[in-house]
């Protein structure tokens, strides 16, 4: 049997010394939480920075649905307004957050509302834009602003990239035609915006002319173009555009195609305002990632030979002096069902201690309750009360658990699945640093 490792895993991670500080004032502040979900700041300024450079001279609405992918609005609303023209959400309590923090600060819904949220928002007096994507919808906001004689704003959405749900149809442009006008004949409604969804542009290629989303890009365009004139003969003013999200704004945002109508464009960003891009094919260079999560060591144990550990004896112990195993006091319920399965199969899974070791997770993981092994490649030793971040980019090494690998690892689940379970645990506590 060797002798166990007591040394402690002195800290030497950039940063690692501002979230502890920081999490240790939330504990006192909220109570004490098992994960600890830290939102970098330095981060989400440098990549909102980049994100407007690059897409300047197009402005910037951030997308913050999902309680912002799990970030937390209220966390990061200070942070990023200053940067936007515009913040989008889909949730009325999303809407209600961001207006508490930024009172005149334009703001989108990012999909359809039903009657109660529209109605909801319109008595809380929010001032969104609506997003239509068919006539009798904007017939029902119009009565709505009939109602209560006021004039609301409406983005309209076409479905350019045929997802079938979020846009009117564009196969048919003399009945697009009809329904632009009647938009534009309504007395309660104005279009404020119209825009387009391509979320699978990932795989695009700008410069081929053959390109898929290139070429509903360029309808979308010669579209709009069409509808252009209408809006002077209805004395209506210009609509602002918008055609990109992440993927296809790294894609296709320097081709110029939107910046031919002449109008103000401004891009939806989510995932990239986060660092959940960089790996992607067309990735937002530069950025880092935001979330940082990381847990407590409840003790450390040894397991001889031949033991298994975990659900199913997936594990077994074959190091000929044994083993030492630290536990961690969350689970699957804590960060989501997929982590039942790392570990169980031949996958492998990693956490990183403060010094940017790397610890295997061993076996099934079970419900509140995680096994690692106690020493990193350098034979440090984790201890009771050392943390581990179960997510981080701080480090060079391949094996440190970004999201973006431990989307991979999940089965090539969404990297904002990834955020949204740490940061909307029951078991999390998030702050900033
Ligand atoms: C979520 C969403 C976005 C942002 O997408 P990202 O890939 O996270 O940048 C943009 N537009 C619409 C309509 C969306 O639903």
């Amino acid at each position: 049997m060797i002798a166990p490792h007591h040394d402690s895993i002195s800290k030497v991670l950039a940063n690692h010394d501002a979230f502890v500080a920081a999490g240790a004032k939330a504990i006192d502040q909220h109570g004490c939480y098992p994960l600890l979900v830290g939102i970098r700041k330095d981060a989400l300024v440098g990549n909102v920075r980049r994100i407007c450079q690059r897409i300047a001279p197009r402005t910037l609405c951030a997308v913050m649905k999902g309680d912002a992918y799990g970030h937390g609005v209220q966390l990061i609303v200070p942070h990023l307004i200053p940067f936007c023209s515009r913040a989008a959400f889909v949730d009325n309590c999303e809407a209600a957050a961001i207006r508490a923090a930024a009172p005149e600060i334009k703001l989108l819904r990012l999909r359809v509302g039903t009657t109660t949220e529209i109605a909801g928002a319109m008595r809380a007096g929010w001032n969104v834009c609506e997003t239509i994507g068919s006539h009798e919808k904007a017939q029902e906001i119009n009565e709505v602003g009939a109602h209560t004689d006021t004039l609301i704003n409406v983005h309209v959405s076409l479905d350019a990239a045929g997802l079938g749900r979020n846009g009117l149809p564009m196969h048919d442009e003399s009945e697009l035609h009809k329904i632009f006008l009647s938009l534009l004949g309504m007395t309660h409604v104005r279009v404020a915006s119209v825009g387009c969804h391509f979320p699978d542009a990932a795989d695009s290629n700008a410069a081929d002319t053959s390109d898929a989303t290139r070429n509903a890009l360029e309808r979308f365009v010669a579209l709009v173009r069409g509808m252009r004139p209408r809006f002077d003969e209805f004395g209506r003013p210009p609509p602002e555009i918008s055609a990109y999200s992440s993927a296809s704004s790294c894609a296709f945002g320097a081709s110029g195609v939107i910046e031919r109508l002449g109008l103000h464009c401004f891009d939806r960003i989510g995932n990239s305002l986060f660092g959940l891009t960089s790996t992607a094919k067309h990735p937002e260079d530069g950025t880092r990632q935001v979330m940082h999560a990381a847990t407590t060591v409840c003790d450390r144990i040894f397991r001889r030979r031949g033991s298994t550990i975990g659900y199913e004896h997936a594990y077994v112990v074959s190091d000929r002096d044994g083993l030492h195993v630290a536990l961690l006091g969350i689970g699957w319920s804590s960060v989501g069902r997929y982590y039942q399965g790392l570990g169980k199969t031949d996958r492998p899974a990693y956490v990183m201690n403060s010094c940017g070791g790397i610890h295997r997770l061993l076996g099934r993981q079970s419900m509140n309750i995680m096994t690692i092994e106690a020493s990193d490649e350098a034979g440090r030793g984790l201890k009771s009360g050392d943390i581990v971040y179960l997510t981080t980019d701080y480090g060079e090494s391949v094996e440190a658990p970004t999201v973006s690998r431990l989307s991979v690892l999940m089965g090539g689940v969404q990297t904002e699945f990834i955020t949204s379970l740490f940061g909307g645990s029951p078991s999390s506590l998030r702050f900033v640093f």
